[in-house]
């Protein structure tokens, strides 16, 4: 285990880390396997891992199906292309299956490996939509601040959360972003969307990108009204709406995908992530009708966008395989009953203790704020680094949980995977009991 850690220190570059810390201290944990909703560490400790690891392993670990699925499409046809006239019955069907389950009018399906690419391509689609209608000056992205898109050029650019531009040097050009409705009204928030239009002027303004619930911002639901009223916004100036779902897609709120619990329909929806539920990488766009015929007319006869691993047989496989298991299982009405049994845990928790503030669940994304005073909201300090001391004591007694600290919030978020049941919803808010009270009493809260 020490080789690994040596290993690790010397060879490993870590997405999202600090690699000086990286290089002192080696990984914290070493993980070995899966089990349901559980991880367990090399020394065979184990973990319930209430983030569904990176919101993404919906129906949990271990399951053979999926492995089954994987080895036997690959022993058949592990690979091969489906630029241009290719296709592979894995895609065909995956491709059809998704636009069975997805809101009314998206049906045709553009696959990726991944959210960032899933991203990256709806926003060159939507800009090569408006160039093929004779509109190219239509080319600026509107999404919203503390909204999480990725990191690929420009799903970068579409972050609201400035700290991912830096590692570009910049943001690209066409985009900008309007506030999000946190800690305010839906109507500030469309006002705020209506004023970045206008300013941008309309008739540049290629699309408004937008998380139905915001993610990395800390599990951020909007207010009920607030989705509708976006979608009012964009067919007044004439905007497409792009709903990024690679979280929330896939069962995670309740619903199978999050537009469902507002009743809108977005023009262009990207997911990825819960699509496989993380057993191998897959993502896409789904395109609604309208669009599709548009780009069926392409002036220039080919669509120069495509990825060599764009519908690739053996993710297709694992993919249907996996909504398989999220229909027949139930996992969807699943999601949405335990995200109510979490929801109830996270209100007995606010009774008890001082420290929680705004407790929140849509399905089974969850998050519990932690303030110095609930009654005014007021906000601890950053320097006492409150979040990430109770994902410490969450560790420590088993659970893997994620700290949303950016602009000075102390968010801890949950997305467990969605076939947990009561019984583990109970350890779960257990724990959590546990861990806040221990910083409680260090706080001298
Ligand atoms: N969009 C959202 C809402 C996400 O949460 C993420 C990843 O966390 C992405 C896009 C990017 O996806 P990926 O990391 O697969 O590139």
């Amino acid at each position: 285990m020490e080789n690994l850690r040596e290993l690790d220190k010397r060879h490993f570059i870590h997405p999202t880390s600090s690699i000086q810390q990286q290089q002192e201290n080696g990984p914290k944990v070493i993980m070995e396997k899966g089990e349901g909703i559980y991880l367990y560490d090399k020394s065979d400790n184990a973990y319930i891992d209430a983030m569904s690891s990176l919101w993404n392993v919906n129906i949990g670990h271990g399951r053979v199906e999926l492995a089954d699925a994987a080895a036997e499409q690959m022993k058949k046809l592990a690979f091969s292309s489906a630029f241009s006239t290719f296709s592979h019955e894995p895609a065909i069907k995956l491709a059809e299956k998704i636009a069975s389950i997805s809101p009314a009018n998206l049906n045709a399906v553009f696959f990726t490996s991944g959210g960032s690419e899933a991203n990256d391509s709806a926003i060159k689609l939507v800009r090569h939509y408006w160039k093929i209608q004779g509109q190219p000056e239509r080319q600026t992205i509107i999404s919203l601040k503390r909204g999480y898109h990725g990191v690929a050029a420009a799903s970068t650019s579409a972050t609201g959360i400035p700290q991912f531009w830096g590692m570009a040097g910049h943001m690209m050009t066409g985009f900008t972003h309007a506030e999000t409705p946190y800690g305010s009204s839906t109507d500030s928030a469309i006002a705020s969307l209506r004023e970045t239009i206008e300013t941008e002027g309309a008739e540049n303004v290629a699309a408004f990108l937008v998380e139905p619930v915001q993610g990395a911002g800390g599990v951020l639901i909007p207010p009920k009204d607030y989705l509708e009223k976006v979608r009012q916004v964009c067919d007044a100036y004439g905007i497409l709406l792009i709903a990024d779902e690679i979280i929330t897609g896939f069962g995670r709120t309740g619903k199978m995908f999050a537009v469902e619990n507002y009743g809108v329909q977005p023009d262009l929806l990207t997911f990825a992530k819960g699509v496989t539920s993380g057993y191998i990488p897959l993502g896409g766009v789904l395109v609604s009708d309208p669009i599709h015929e548009v780009l069926k007319e392409m002036s220039e006869g080919t669509l120069f966008h495509g990825f060599t691993y764009s519908g690739h047989p053996t993710a297709a496989a694992v993919a249907l395989k996996n909504i398989e298991i999220l229909e027949q299982e139930g996992l969807v009405e699943n999601s949405r009953e335990m995200g109510e049994a979490l929801l109830q845990g996270f209100q007995n928790i606010k009774e008890k203790l001082n420290i929680v503030g705004n407790v929140r669940t849509m399905g089974l994304l969850g998050a519990v704020e932690l303030v110095r005073n609930p009654g005014t909201n007021e906000r601890f300090t950053s320097d006492q680094k409150v979040a990430p001391k109770v994902i410490d004591a969450l560790h420590q007694r088993g659970v893997i949980c994620r700290p949303v600290t950016y602009d000075n919030t102390d968010i801890i978020c949950f997305a467990p995977p969605i076939i947990i049941n009561k019984v583990q919803i109970n350890t779960l808010v257990d724990k959590l009991y546990d861990a806040i009270h221990a910083v409680e009493k260090e706080l001298g809260q």
